[in-house]
Order: structure tokens, then C-alpha cells, then sequence
């Protein structure tokens, strides 16, 4: 029976006070909007808030994939709600985001995957709220034919997509994944518009050893993906994939100093860091530059 790690100083987190997140805290409040930020409980809500940032998910709660890190119910789907596009867009001019993330479970019952429903979700938005980002955090639309064509058509400014692992671990760790078809799934996404920006994330701490991330960055680099997120893995529940330890700030220092110059745009690299932070004002100024 493994002994659960002790955390270290560097994983606590400040609990957030900014007038902004206040503010975008009582906007959820009075009208029942949902967030991932919120409901995952994400350790960089203030700062995300503060900055007008917030994760949506579609498509419902319960997925049809099971993977070893994760803590959204596994079974059997919700019916779509056909108005779901619409009241997302509506919580997004609400709440004044800068910047979006919609996200969802995988959904490999739909025949489209979900696809037409992030693609309405992002024509919503940009009628609700034409000065938003957007960035998509999508599944791997394993076998659904057609299903990237139509998000990428929907334009998003960023289309993310995580490899979450070392390619070792997938059976393990993302059962139902395939390493290289989410790596290609990426490179399609730009081989279709080379102009939309690309993302990716690892979690690390599951027990990858350091050459093996750099061969993972190697291979998001030849598949032409610009953004990389680095984060340390926590264990949701005792259930879940145990933490094999916990990576130094100095070892993603590191990787990202690796990630710059095997040519990212953008890496961020820290103990926090999740998949759908940073990316609003940062490539704002990278696609004016
Ligand atoms: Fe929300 Fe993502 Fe920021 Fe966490 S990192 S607070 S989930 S936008
Ligand atoms: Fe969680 Fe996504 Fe895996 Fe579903 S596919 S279990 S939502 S990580």
C-alpha cells in the first residue's frame, strides 16, 4: 500500500483576491455559469480570473474514455443539449473574458465526435462577444472522419490538443489514446490552416524520465506545434495514478529553457501549470508581432 507523497512548499497555492476575480466570482454566482476553473478546482483561479481567463466544458459531464489521471465521471454520456452552444456564449459576454478555453469529455458515442458542437460553440462566441479568444482544448476525435475539418473551419485562434504523457505510458496512464495519433491530429491542424496557432501538454511527475520529454518536445516540434504546457501531475483521488514524484521548479525551469530552443513560441513550464492557462495576452502580442 504506497504511502501518499507529502506535498511540497511549492505546490500550495495563494488563495485569490484580486477585485477582478471577485467580480467575475459573482457574475458565476448570479447567473449558475459553470467553469472547469471552478468546478476542477484549479489552483490558478485568481491569477486566471484576475486576467479575465476561464475554461468552459461542453458536451456534458460524463466521458466515454477512463484515463488514469483524470476526475470526470466515466459512463454512460448526457444527451447533447442543443443549447448549450448559445448559453456559453452568453456566460462569455457576461463575464467580459478576454480569453476562452472550451474544452469537453470525449464523446466517441457521437458519430461527429462532438465536432459541429465546438464549431457552433465558436460561432456563438464570436457573435456574443467578437473581442474574445478563443481556444479550443479538444479530444483526440480518434475514427470520426471529417470531425477536425470542422473545428479548424470554425476558427479558433488556438487549437490545443494534449499529448499528457510520455508515449510509455499511454496504455497505463490514457488507455484508448494513441501517442501518434494525437500528434497527428496536431500537424493536420495546421497542414489545414497554417495560420491558427497550435498547443499542447504534458503532466510530468508520473515517472517519464527527462529524455524522454525532450524526445516528446522533438516530436511536437516536427508536427509544427507552437504553444507547450508543463505541469506537475496530482493525484485526484486515491484511486487514480498514483504520483511517482514531485518535479523540482528548477527541472521545468529547465524544460522550458529546452522547449525555447528547440523552437516553441510559447512554453509554459511550472509545478501549477495547466493545460488551458496562460495564452490570452501572451499570443495576442505574438499574432500583432
Ligand atoms: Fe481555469 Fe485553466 Fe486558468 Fe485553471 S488554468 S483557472 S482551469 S483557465
Ligand atoms: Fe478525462 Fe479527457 Fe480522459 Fe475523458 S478523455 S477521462 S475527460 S482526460
Amino acid at each position: 500500500n504506497p504511502v501518499q507523497k507529502r506535498k511540497p512548499a511549492w505546490i500550495r497555492v495563494k488563495a485569490p483576491t484580486s477585485p477582478v476575480y471577485q467580480e467575475t466570482r459573482k457574475i458565476m454566482r448570479d447567473h449558475s455559469l459553470h467553469t472547469v476553473c471552478e468546478e476542477a478546482a484549479c489552483p490558478n483561479i485568481g491569477e486566471c480570473w484576475s486576467k479575465r481567463h476561464a475554461t468552459m466544458m461542453i458536451l456534458g459531464s460524463v466521458c466515454t474514455r477512463a484515463c488514469a489521471f483524470c476526475n470526470v465521471a466515466t459512463g454512460k454520456p448526457d444527451l447533447l443539449d442543443p443549447h448549450e452552444p448559445e448559453n456559453v456564449a452568453q456566460s462569455v459576454a457576461k463575464l467580459g473574458l478576454s480569453h476562452v478555453v472550451i474544452t469537453s469529455v470525449d464523446r466517441d458515442d457521437l458519430p461527429d465526435g462532438g465536432a459541429g458542437h465546438f464549431a457552433e460553440t465558436i460561432l456563438r462566441i464570436r457573435r456574443a462577444s467578437p473581442g474574445t479568444t478563443v481556444e479550443v482544448l479538444t479530444p483526440d476525435f480518434l475514427r470520426k472522419k471529417d470531425a477536425l475539418e470542422v473545428v479548424v473551419g470554425a476558427k479558433p485562434d488556438v487549437f490545443n490538443h494534449n499529448l499528457e504523457t510520455v508515449p510509455r505510458f499511454y496504455t497505463e496512464v490514457r488507455p484508448g489514446a494513441r501517442y501518434f495519433a494525437s500528434l497527428r491530429l496536431l500537424q493536420q491542424v495546421k497542414e489545414l490552416d497554417p495560420s491558427m496557432f497550435t498547443k499542447s501538454g504534458i503532466m510530468v511527475g508520473l515517472g517519464e524520465g527527462r529524455e524522454e520529454v525532450l524526445q516528446l518536445m522533438d516530436d511536437l516540434r516536427s508536427a509544427e506545434v507552437d504553444f507547450m504546457t508543463i505541469g506537475q501531475y496530482l493525484q485526484p483521488t486515491p484511486k487514480h495514478h498514483a504520483v511517482d514524484r514531485f518535479v523540482e521548479p528548477s527541472e521545468f525551469e529547465a524544460y522550458a529553457r529546452f522547449g525555447y530552443a528547440k523552437g516553441f513560441l510559447m512554453v509554459a513550464s511550472s509545478p501549477l501549470t495547466r493545460s488551458s492557462y496562460f495564452a490570452g495576452d501572451d499570443f495576442r502580442r505574438l499574432r500583432e508581432a
